[in-house]
């Protein structure tokens, strides 16, 4: 099933479940930049939760608001019984410690799952798992690359992936090119998120029946491009934009409706 069907049937799901829900489920959503992107993510946030009726209140603040303000703000959200979830869009500004605000949220609340104690599977890789197990995908035994190893997309996927007993190889900036094009040939799975456009290409060998996911978000003069050229020679290639995106957005939904159900 292509991702925007799998969402889309997702969202109906969870809209029937919610609206048996009396009760209003919100989250605070906290922006301190005005960064295009940002301004994307966020306005897509809101309208994902409205869709399937859940309250996204989004604050704003000056890009002079102090850390020590922020994590106020933080602190009260943490304590006020009507929410559910927080994000805090990120870039902030330099004067402010992303880490330090990240780890002020509550982990009963960390919706985005960036807390090492969080309760919540970071969006990504949770979405990507979802749609892996939508496409009856085997995980047993298989040989899983993960290119890149970021705290939110490749460490945690290569854990969840670890969990379901693949063999995982994780690589980095400091993979030998050789190195790598052998990874690539022997995979099954193979799940990119560098944010470097078009670096998996047809100069590659792939198992005929490998599926690639490709995490990139590149924005380019000609649009969004992912990791990955489009059309390789697999048999599932996740495209770039309406792919692992619309997965990540679905799994903040859930992880807002789970945080309800956990309770505050
Ligand atoms: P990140 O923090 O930007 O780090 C990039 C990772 O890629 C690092 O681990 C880096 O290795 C590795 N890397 C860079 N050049 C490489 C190369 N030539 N060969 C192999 N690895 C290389 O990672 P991220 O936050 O996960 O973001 C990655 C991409 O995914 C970006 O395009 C981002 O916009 C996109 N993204 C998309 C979604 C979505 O929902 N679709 C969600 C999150 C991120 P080192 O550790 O050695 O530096």
């Amino acid at each position: 099933m292509e991702i925007k069907d799998f969402v889309k049937k997702r969202k109906e799901e969870l809209k029937e479940e919610i609206s048996k829900i009396n009760k209003t489920i919100s989250f605070l959503i906290i922006q301190v930049n005005d960064d295009e992107a940002s301004n994307a993510y966020v306005k897509g946030k809101i309208k994902d939760a409205s869709e399937v009726g859940i309250n996204a209140i989004l604050k704003r603040y000056p890009t002079s608001i102090t850390e020590e303000e922020l994590l106020k703000e933080i602190d009260k959200t943490n304590n006020d019984q009507n929410i559910y979830g927080i994000i805090v869009q990120m870039p902030l500004p330099k004067h402010i410690d992303e880490k330090k605000v990240s780890l002020a949220i509550s982990i009963k609340k960390d919706i985005d799952g960036f807390h090492p104690m969080s309760l919540f599977t970071p969006c990504t890789p949770k979405g990507i798992i979802s749609y892996l197990d939508e496409e009856n995908f085997n995980y047993d035994s298989k040989n899983a690359l993960v290119i890149g190893r970021s705290h939110i997309v490749g460490r945690p996927i290569a854990e969840l992936l670890l969990n379901r007993n693949c063999n995982v190889t994780i690589t980095h900036s400091h993979t030998k090119s050789d190195d790598l094009r052998r990874y690539v040939k022997n995979a099954d799975l193979i799940v990119v998120a560098i944010g470097k456009t078009y670096f998996l290409d047809k100069t590659y060998e792939y198992k005929n029946d490998a599926y690639i996911i490709d995490v990139g978000i590149n924005r380019t003069g000609d649009g969004l491009k992912g990791d990955c050229k489009p059309s390789l020679p697999v048999k599932l290639q996740t495209p770039v934009p309406k792919g692992v995106g619309l997965l990540t957005r679905l799994s903040l939904i859930e992880n807002i409706l789970e945080a309800y159900k956990y309770g505050i």
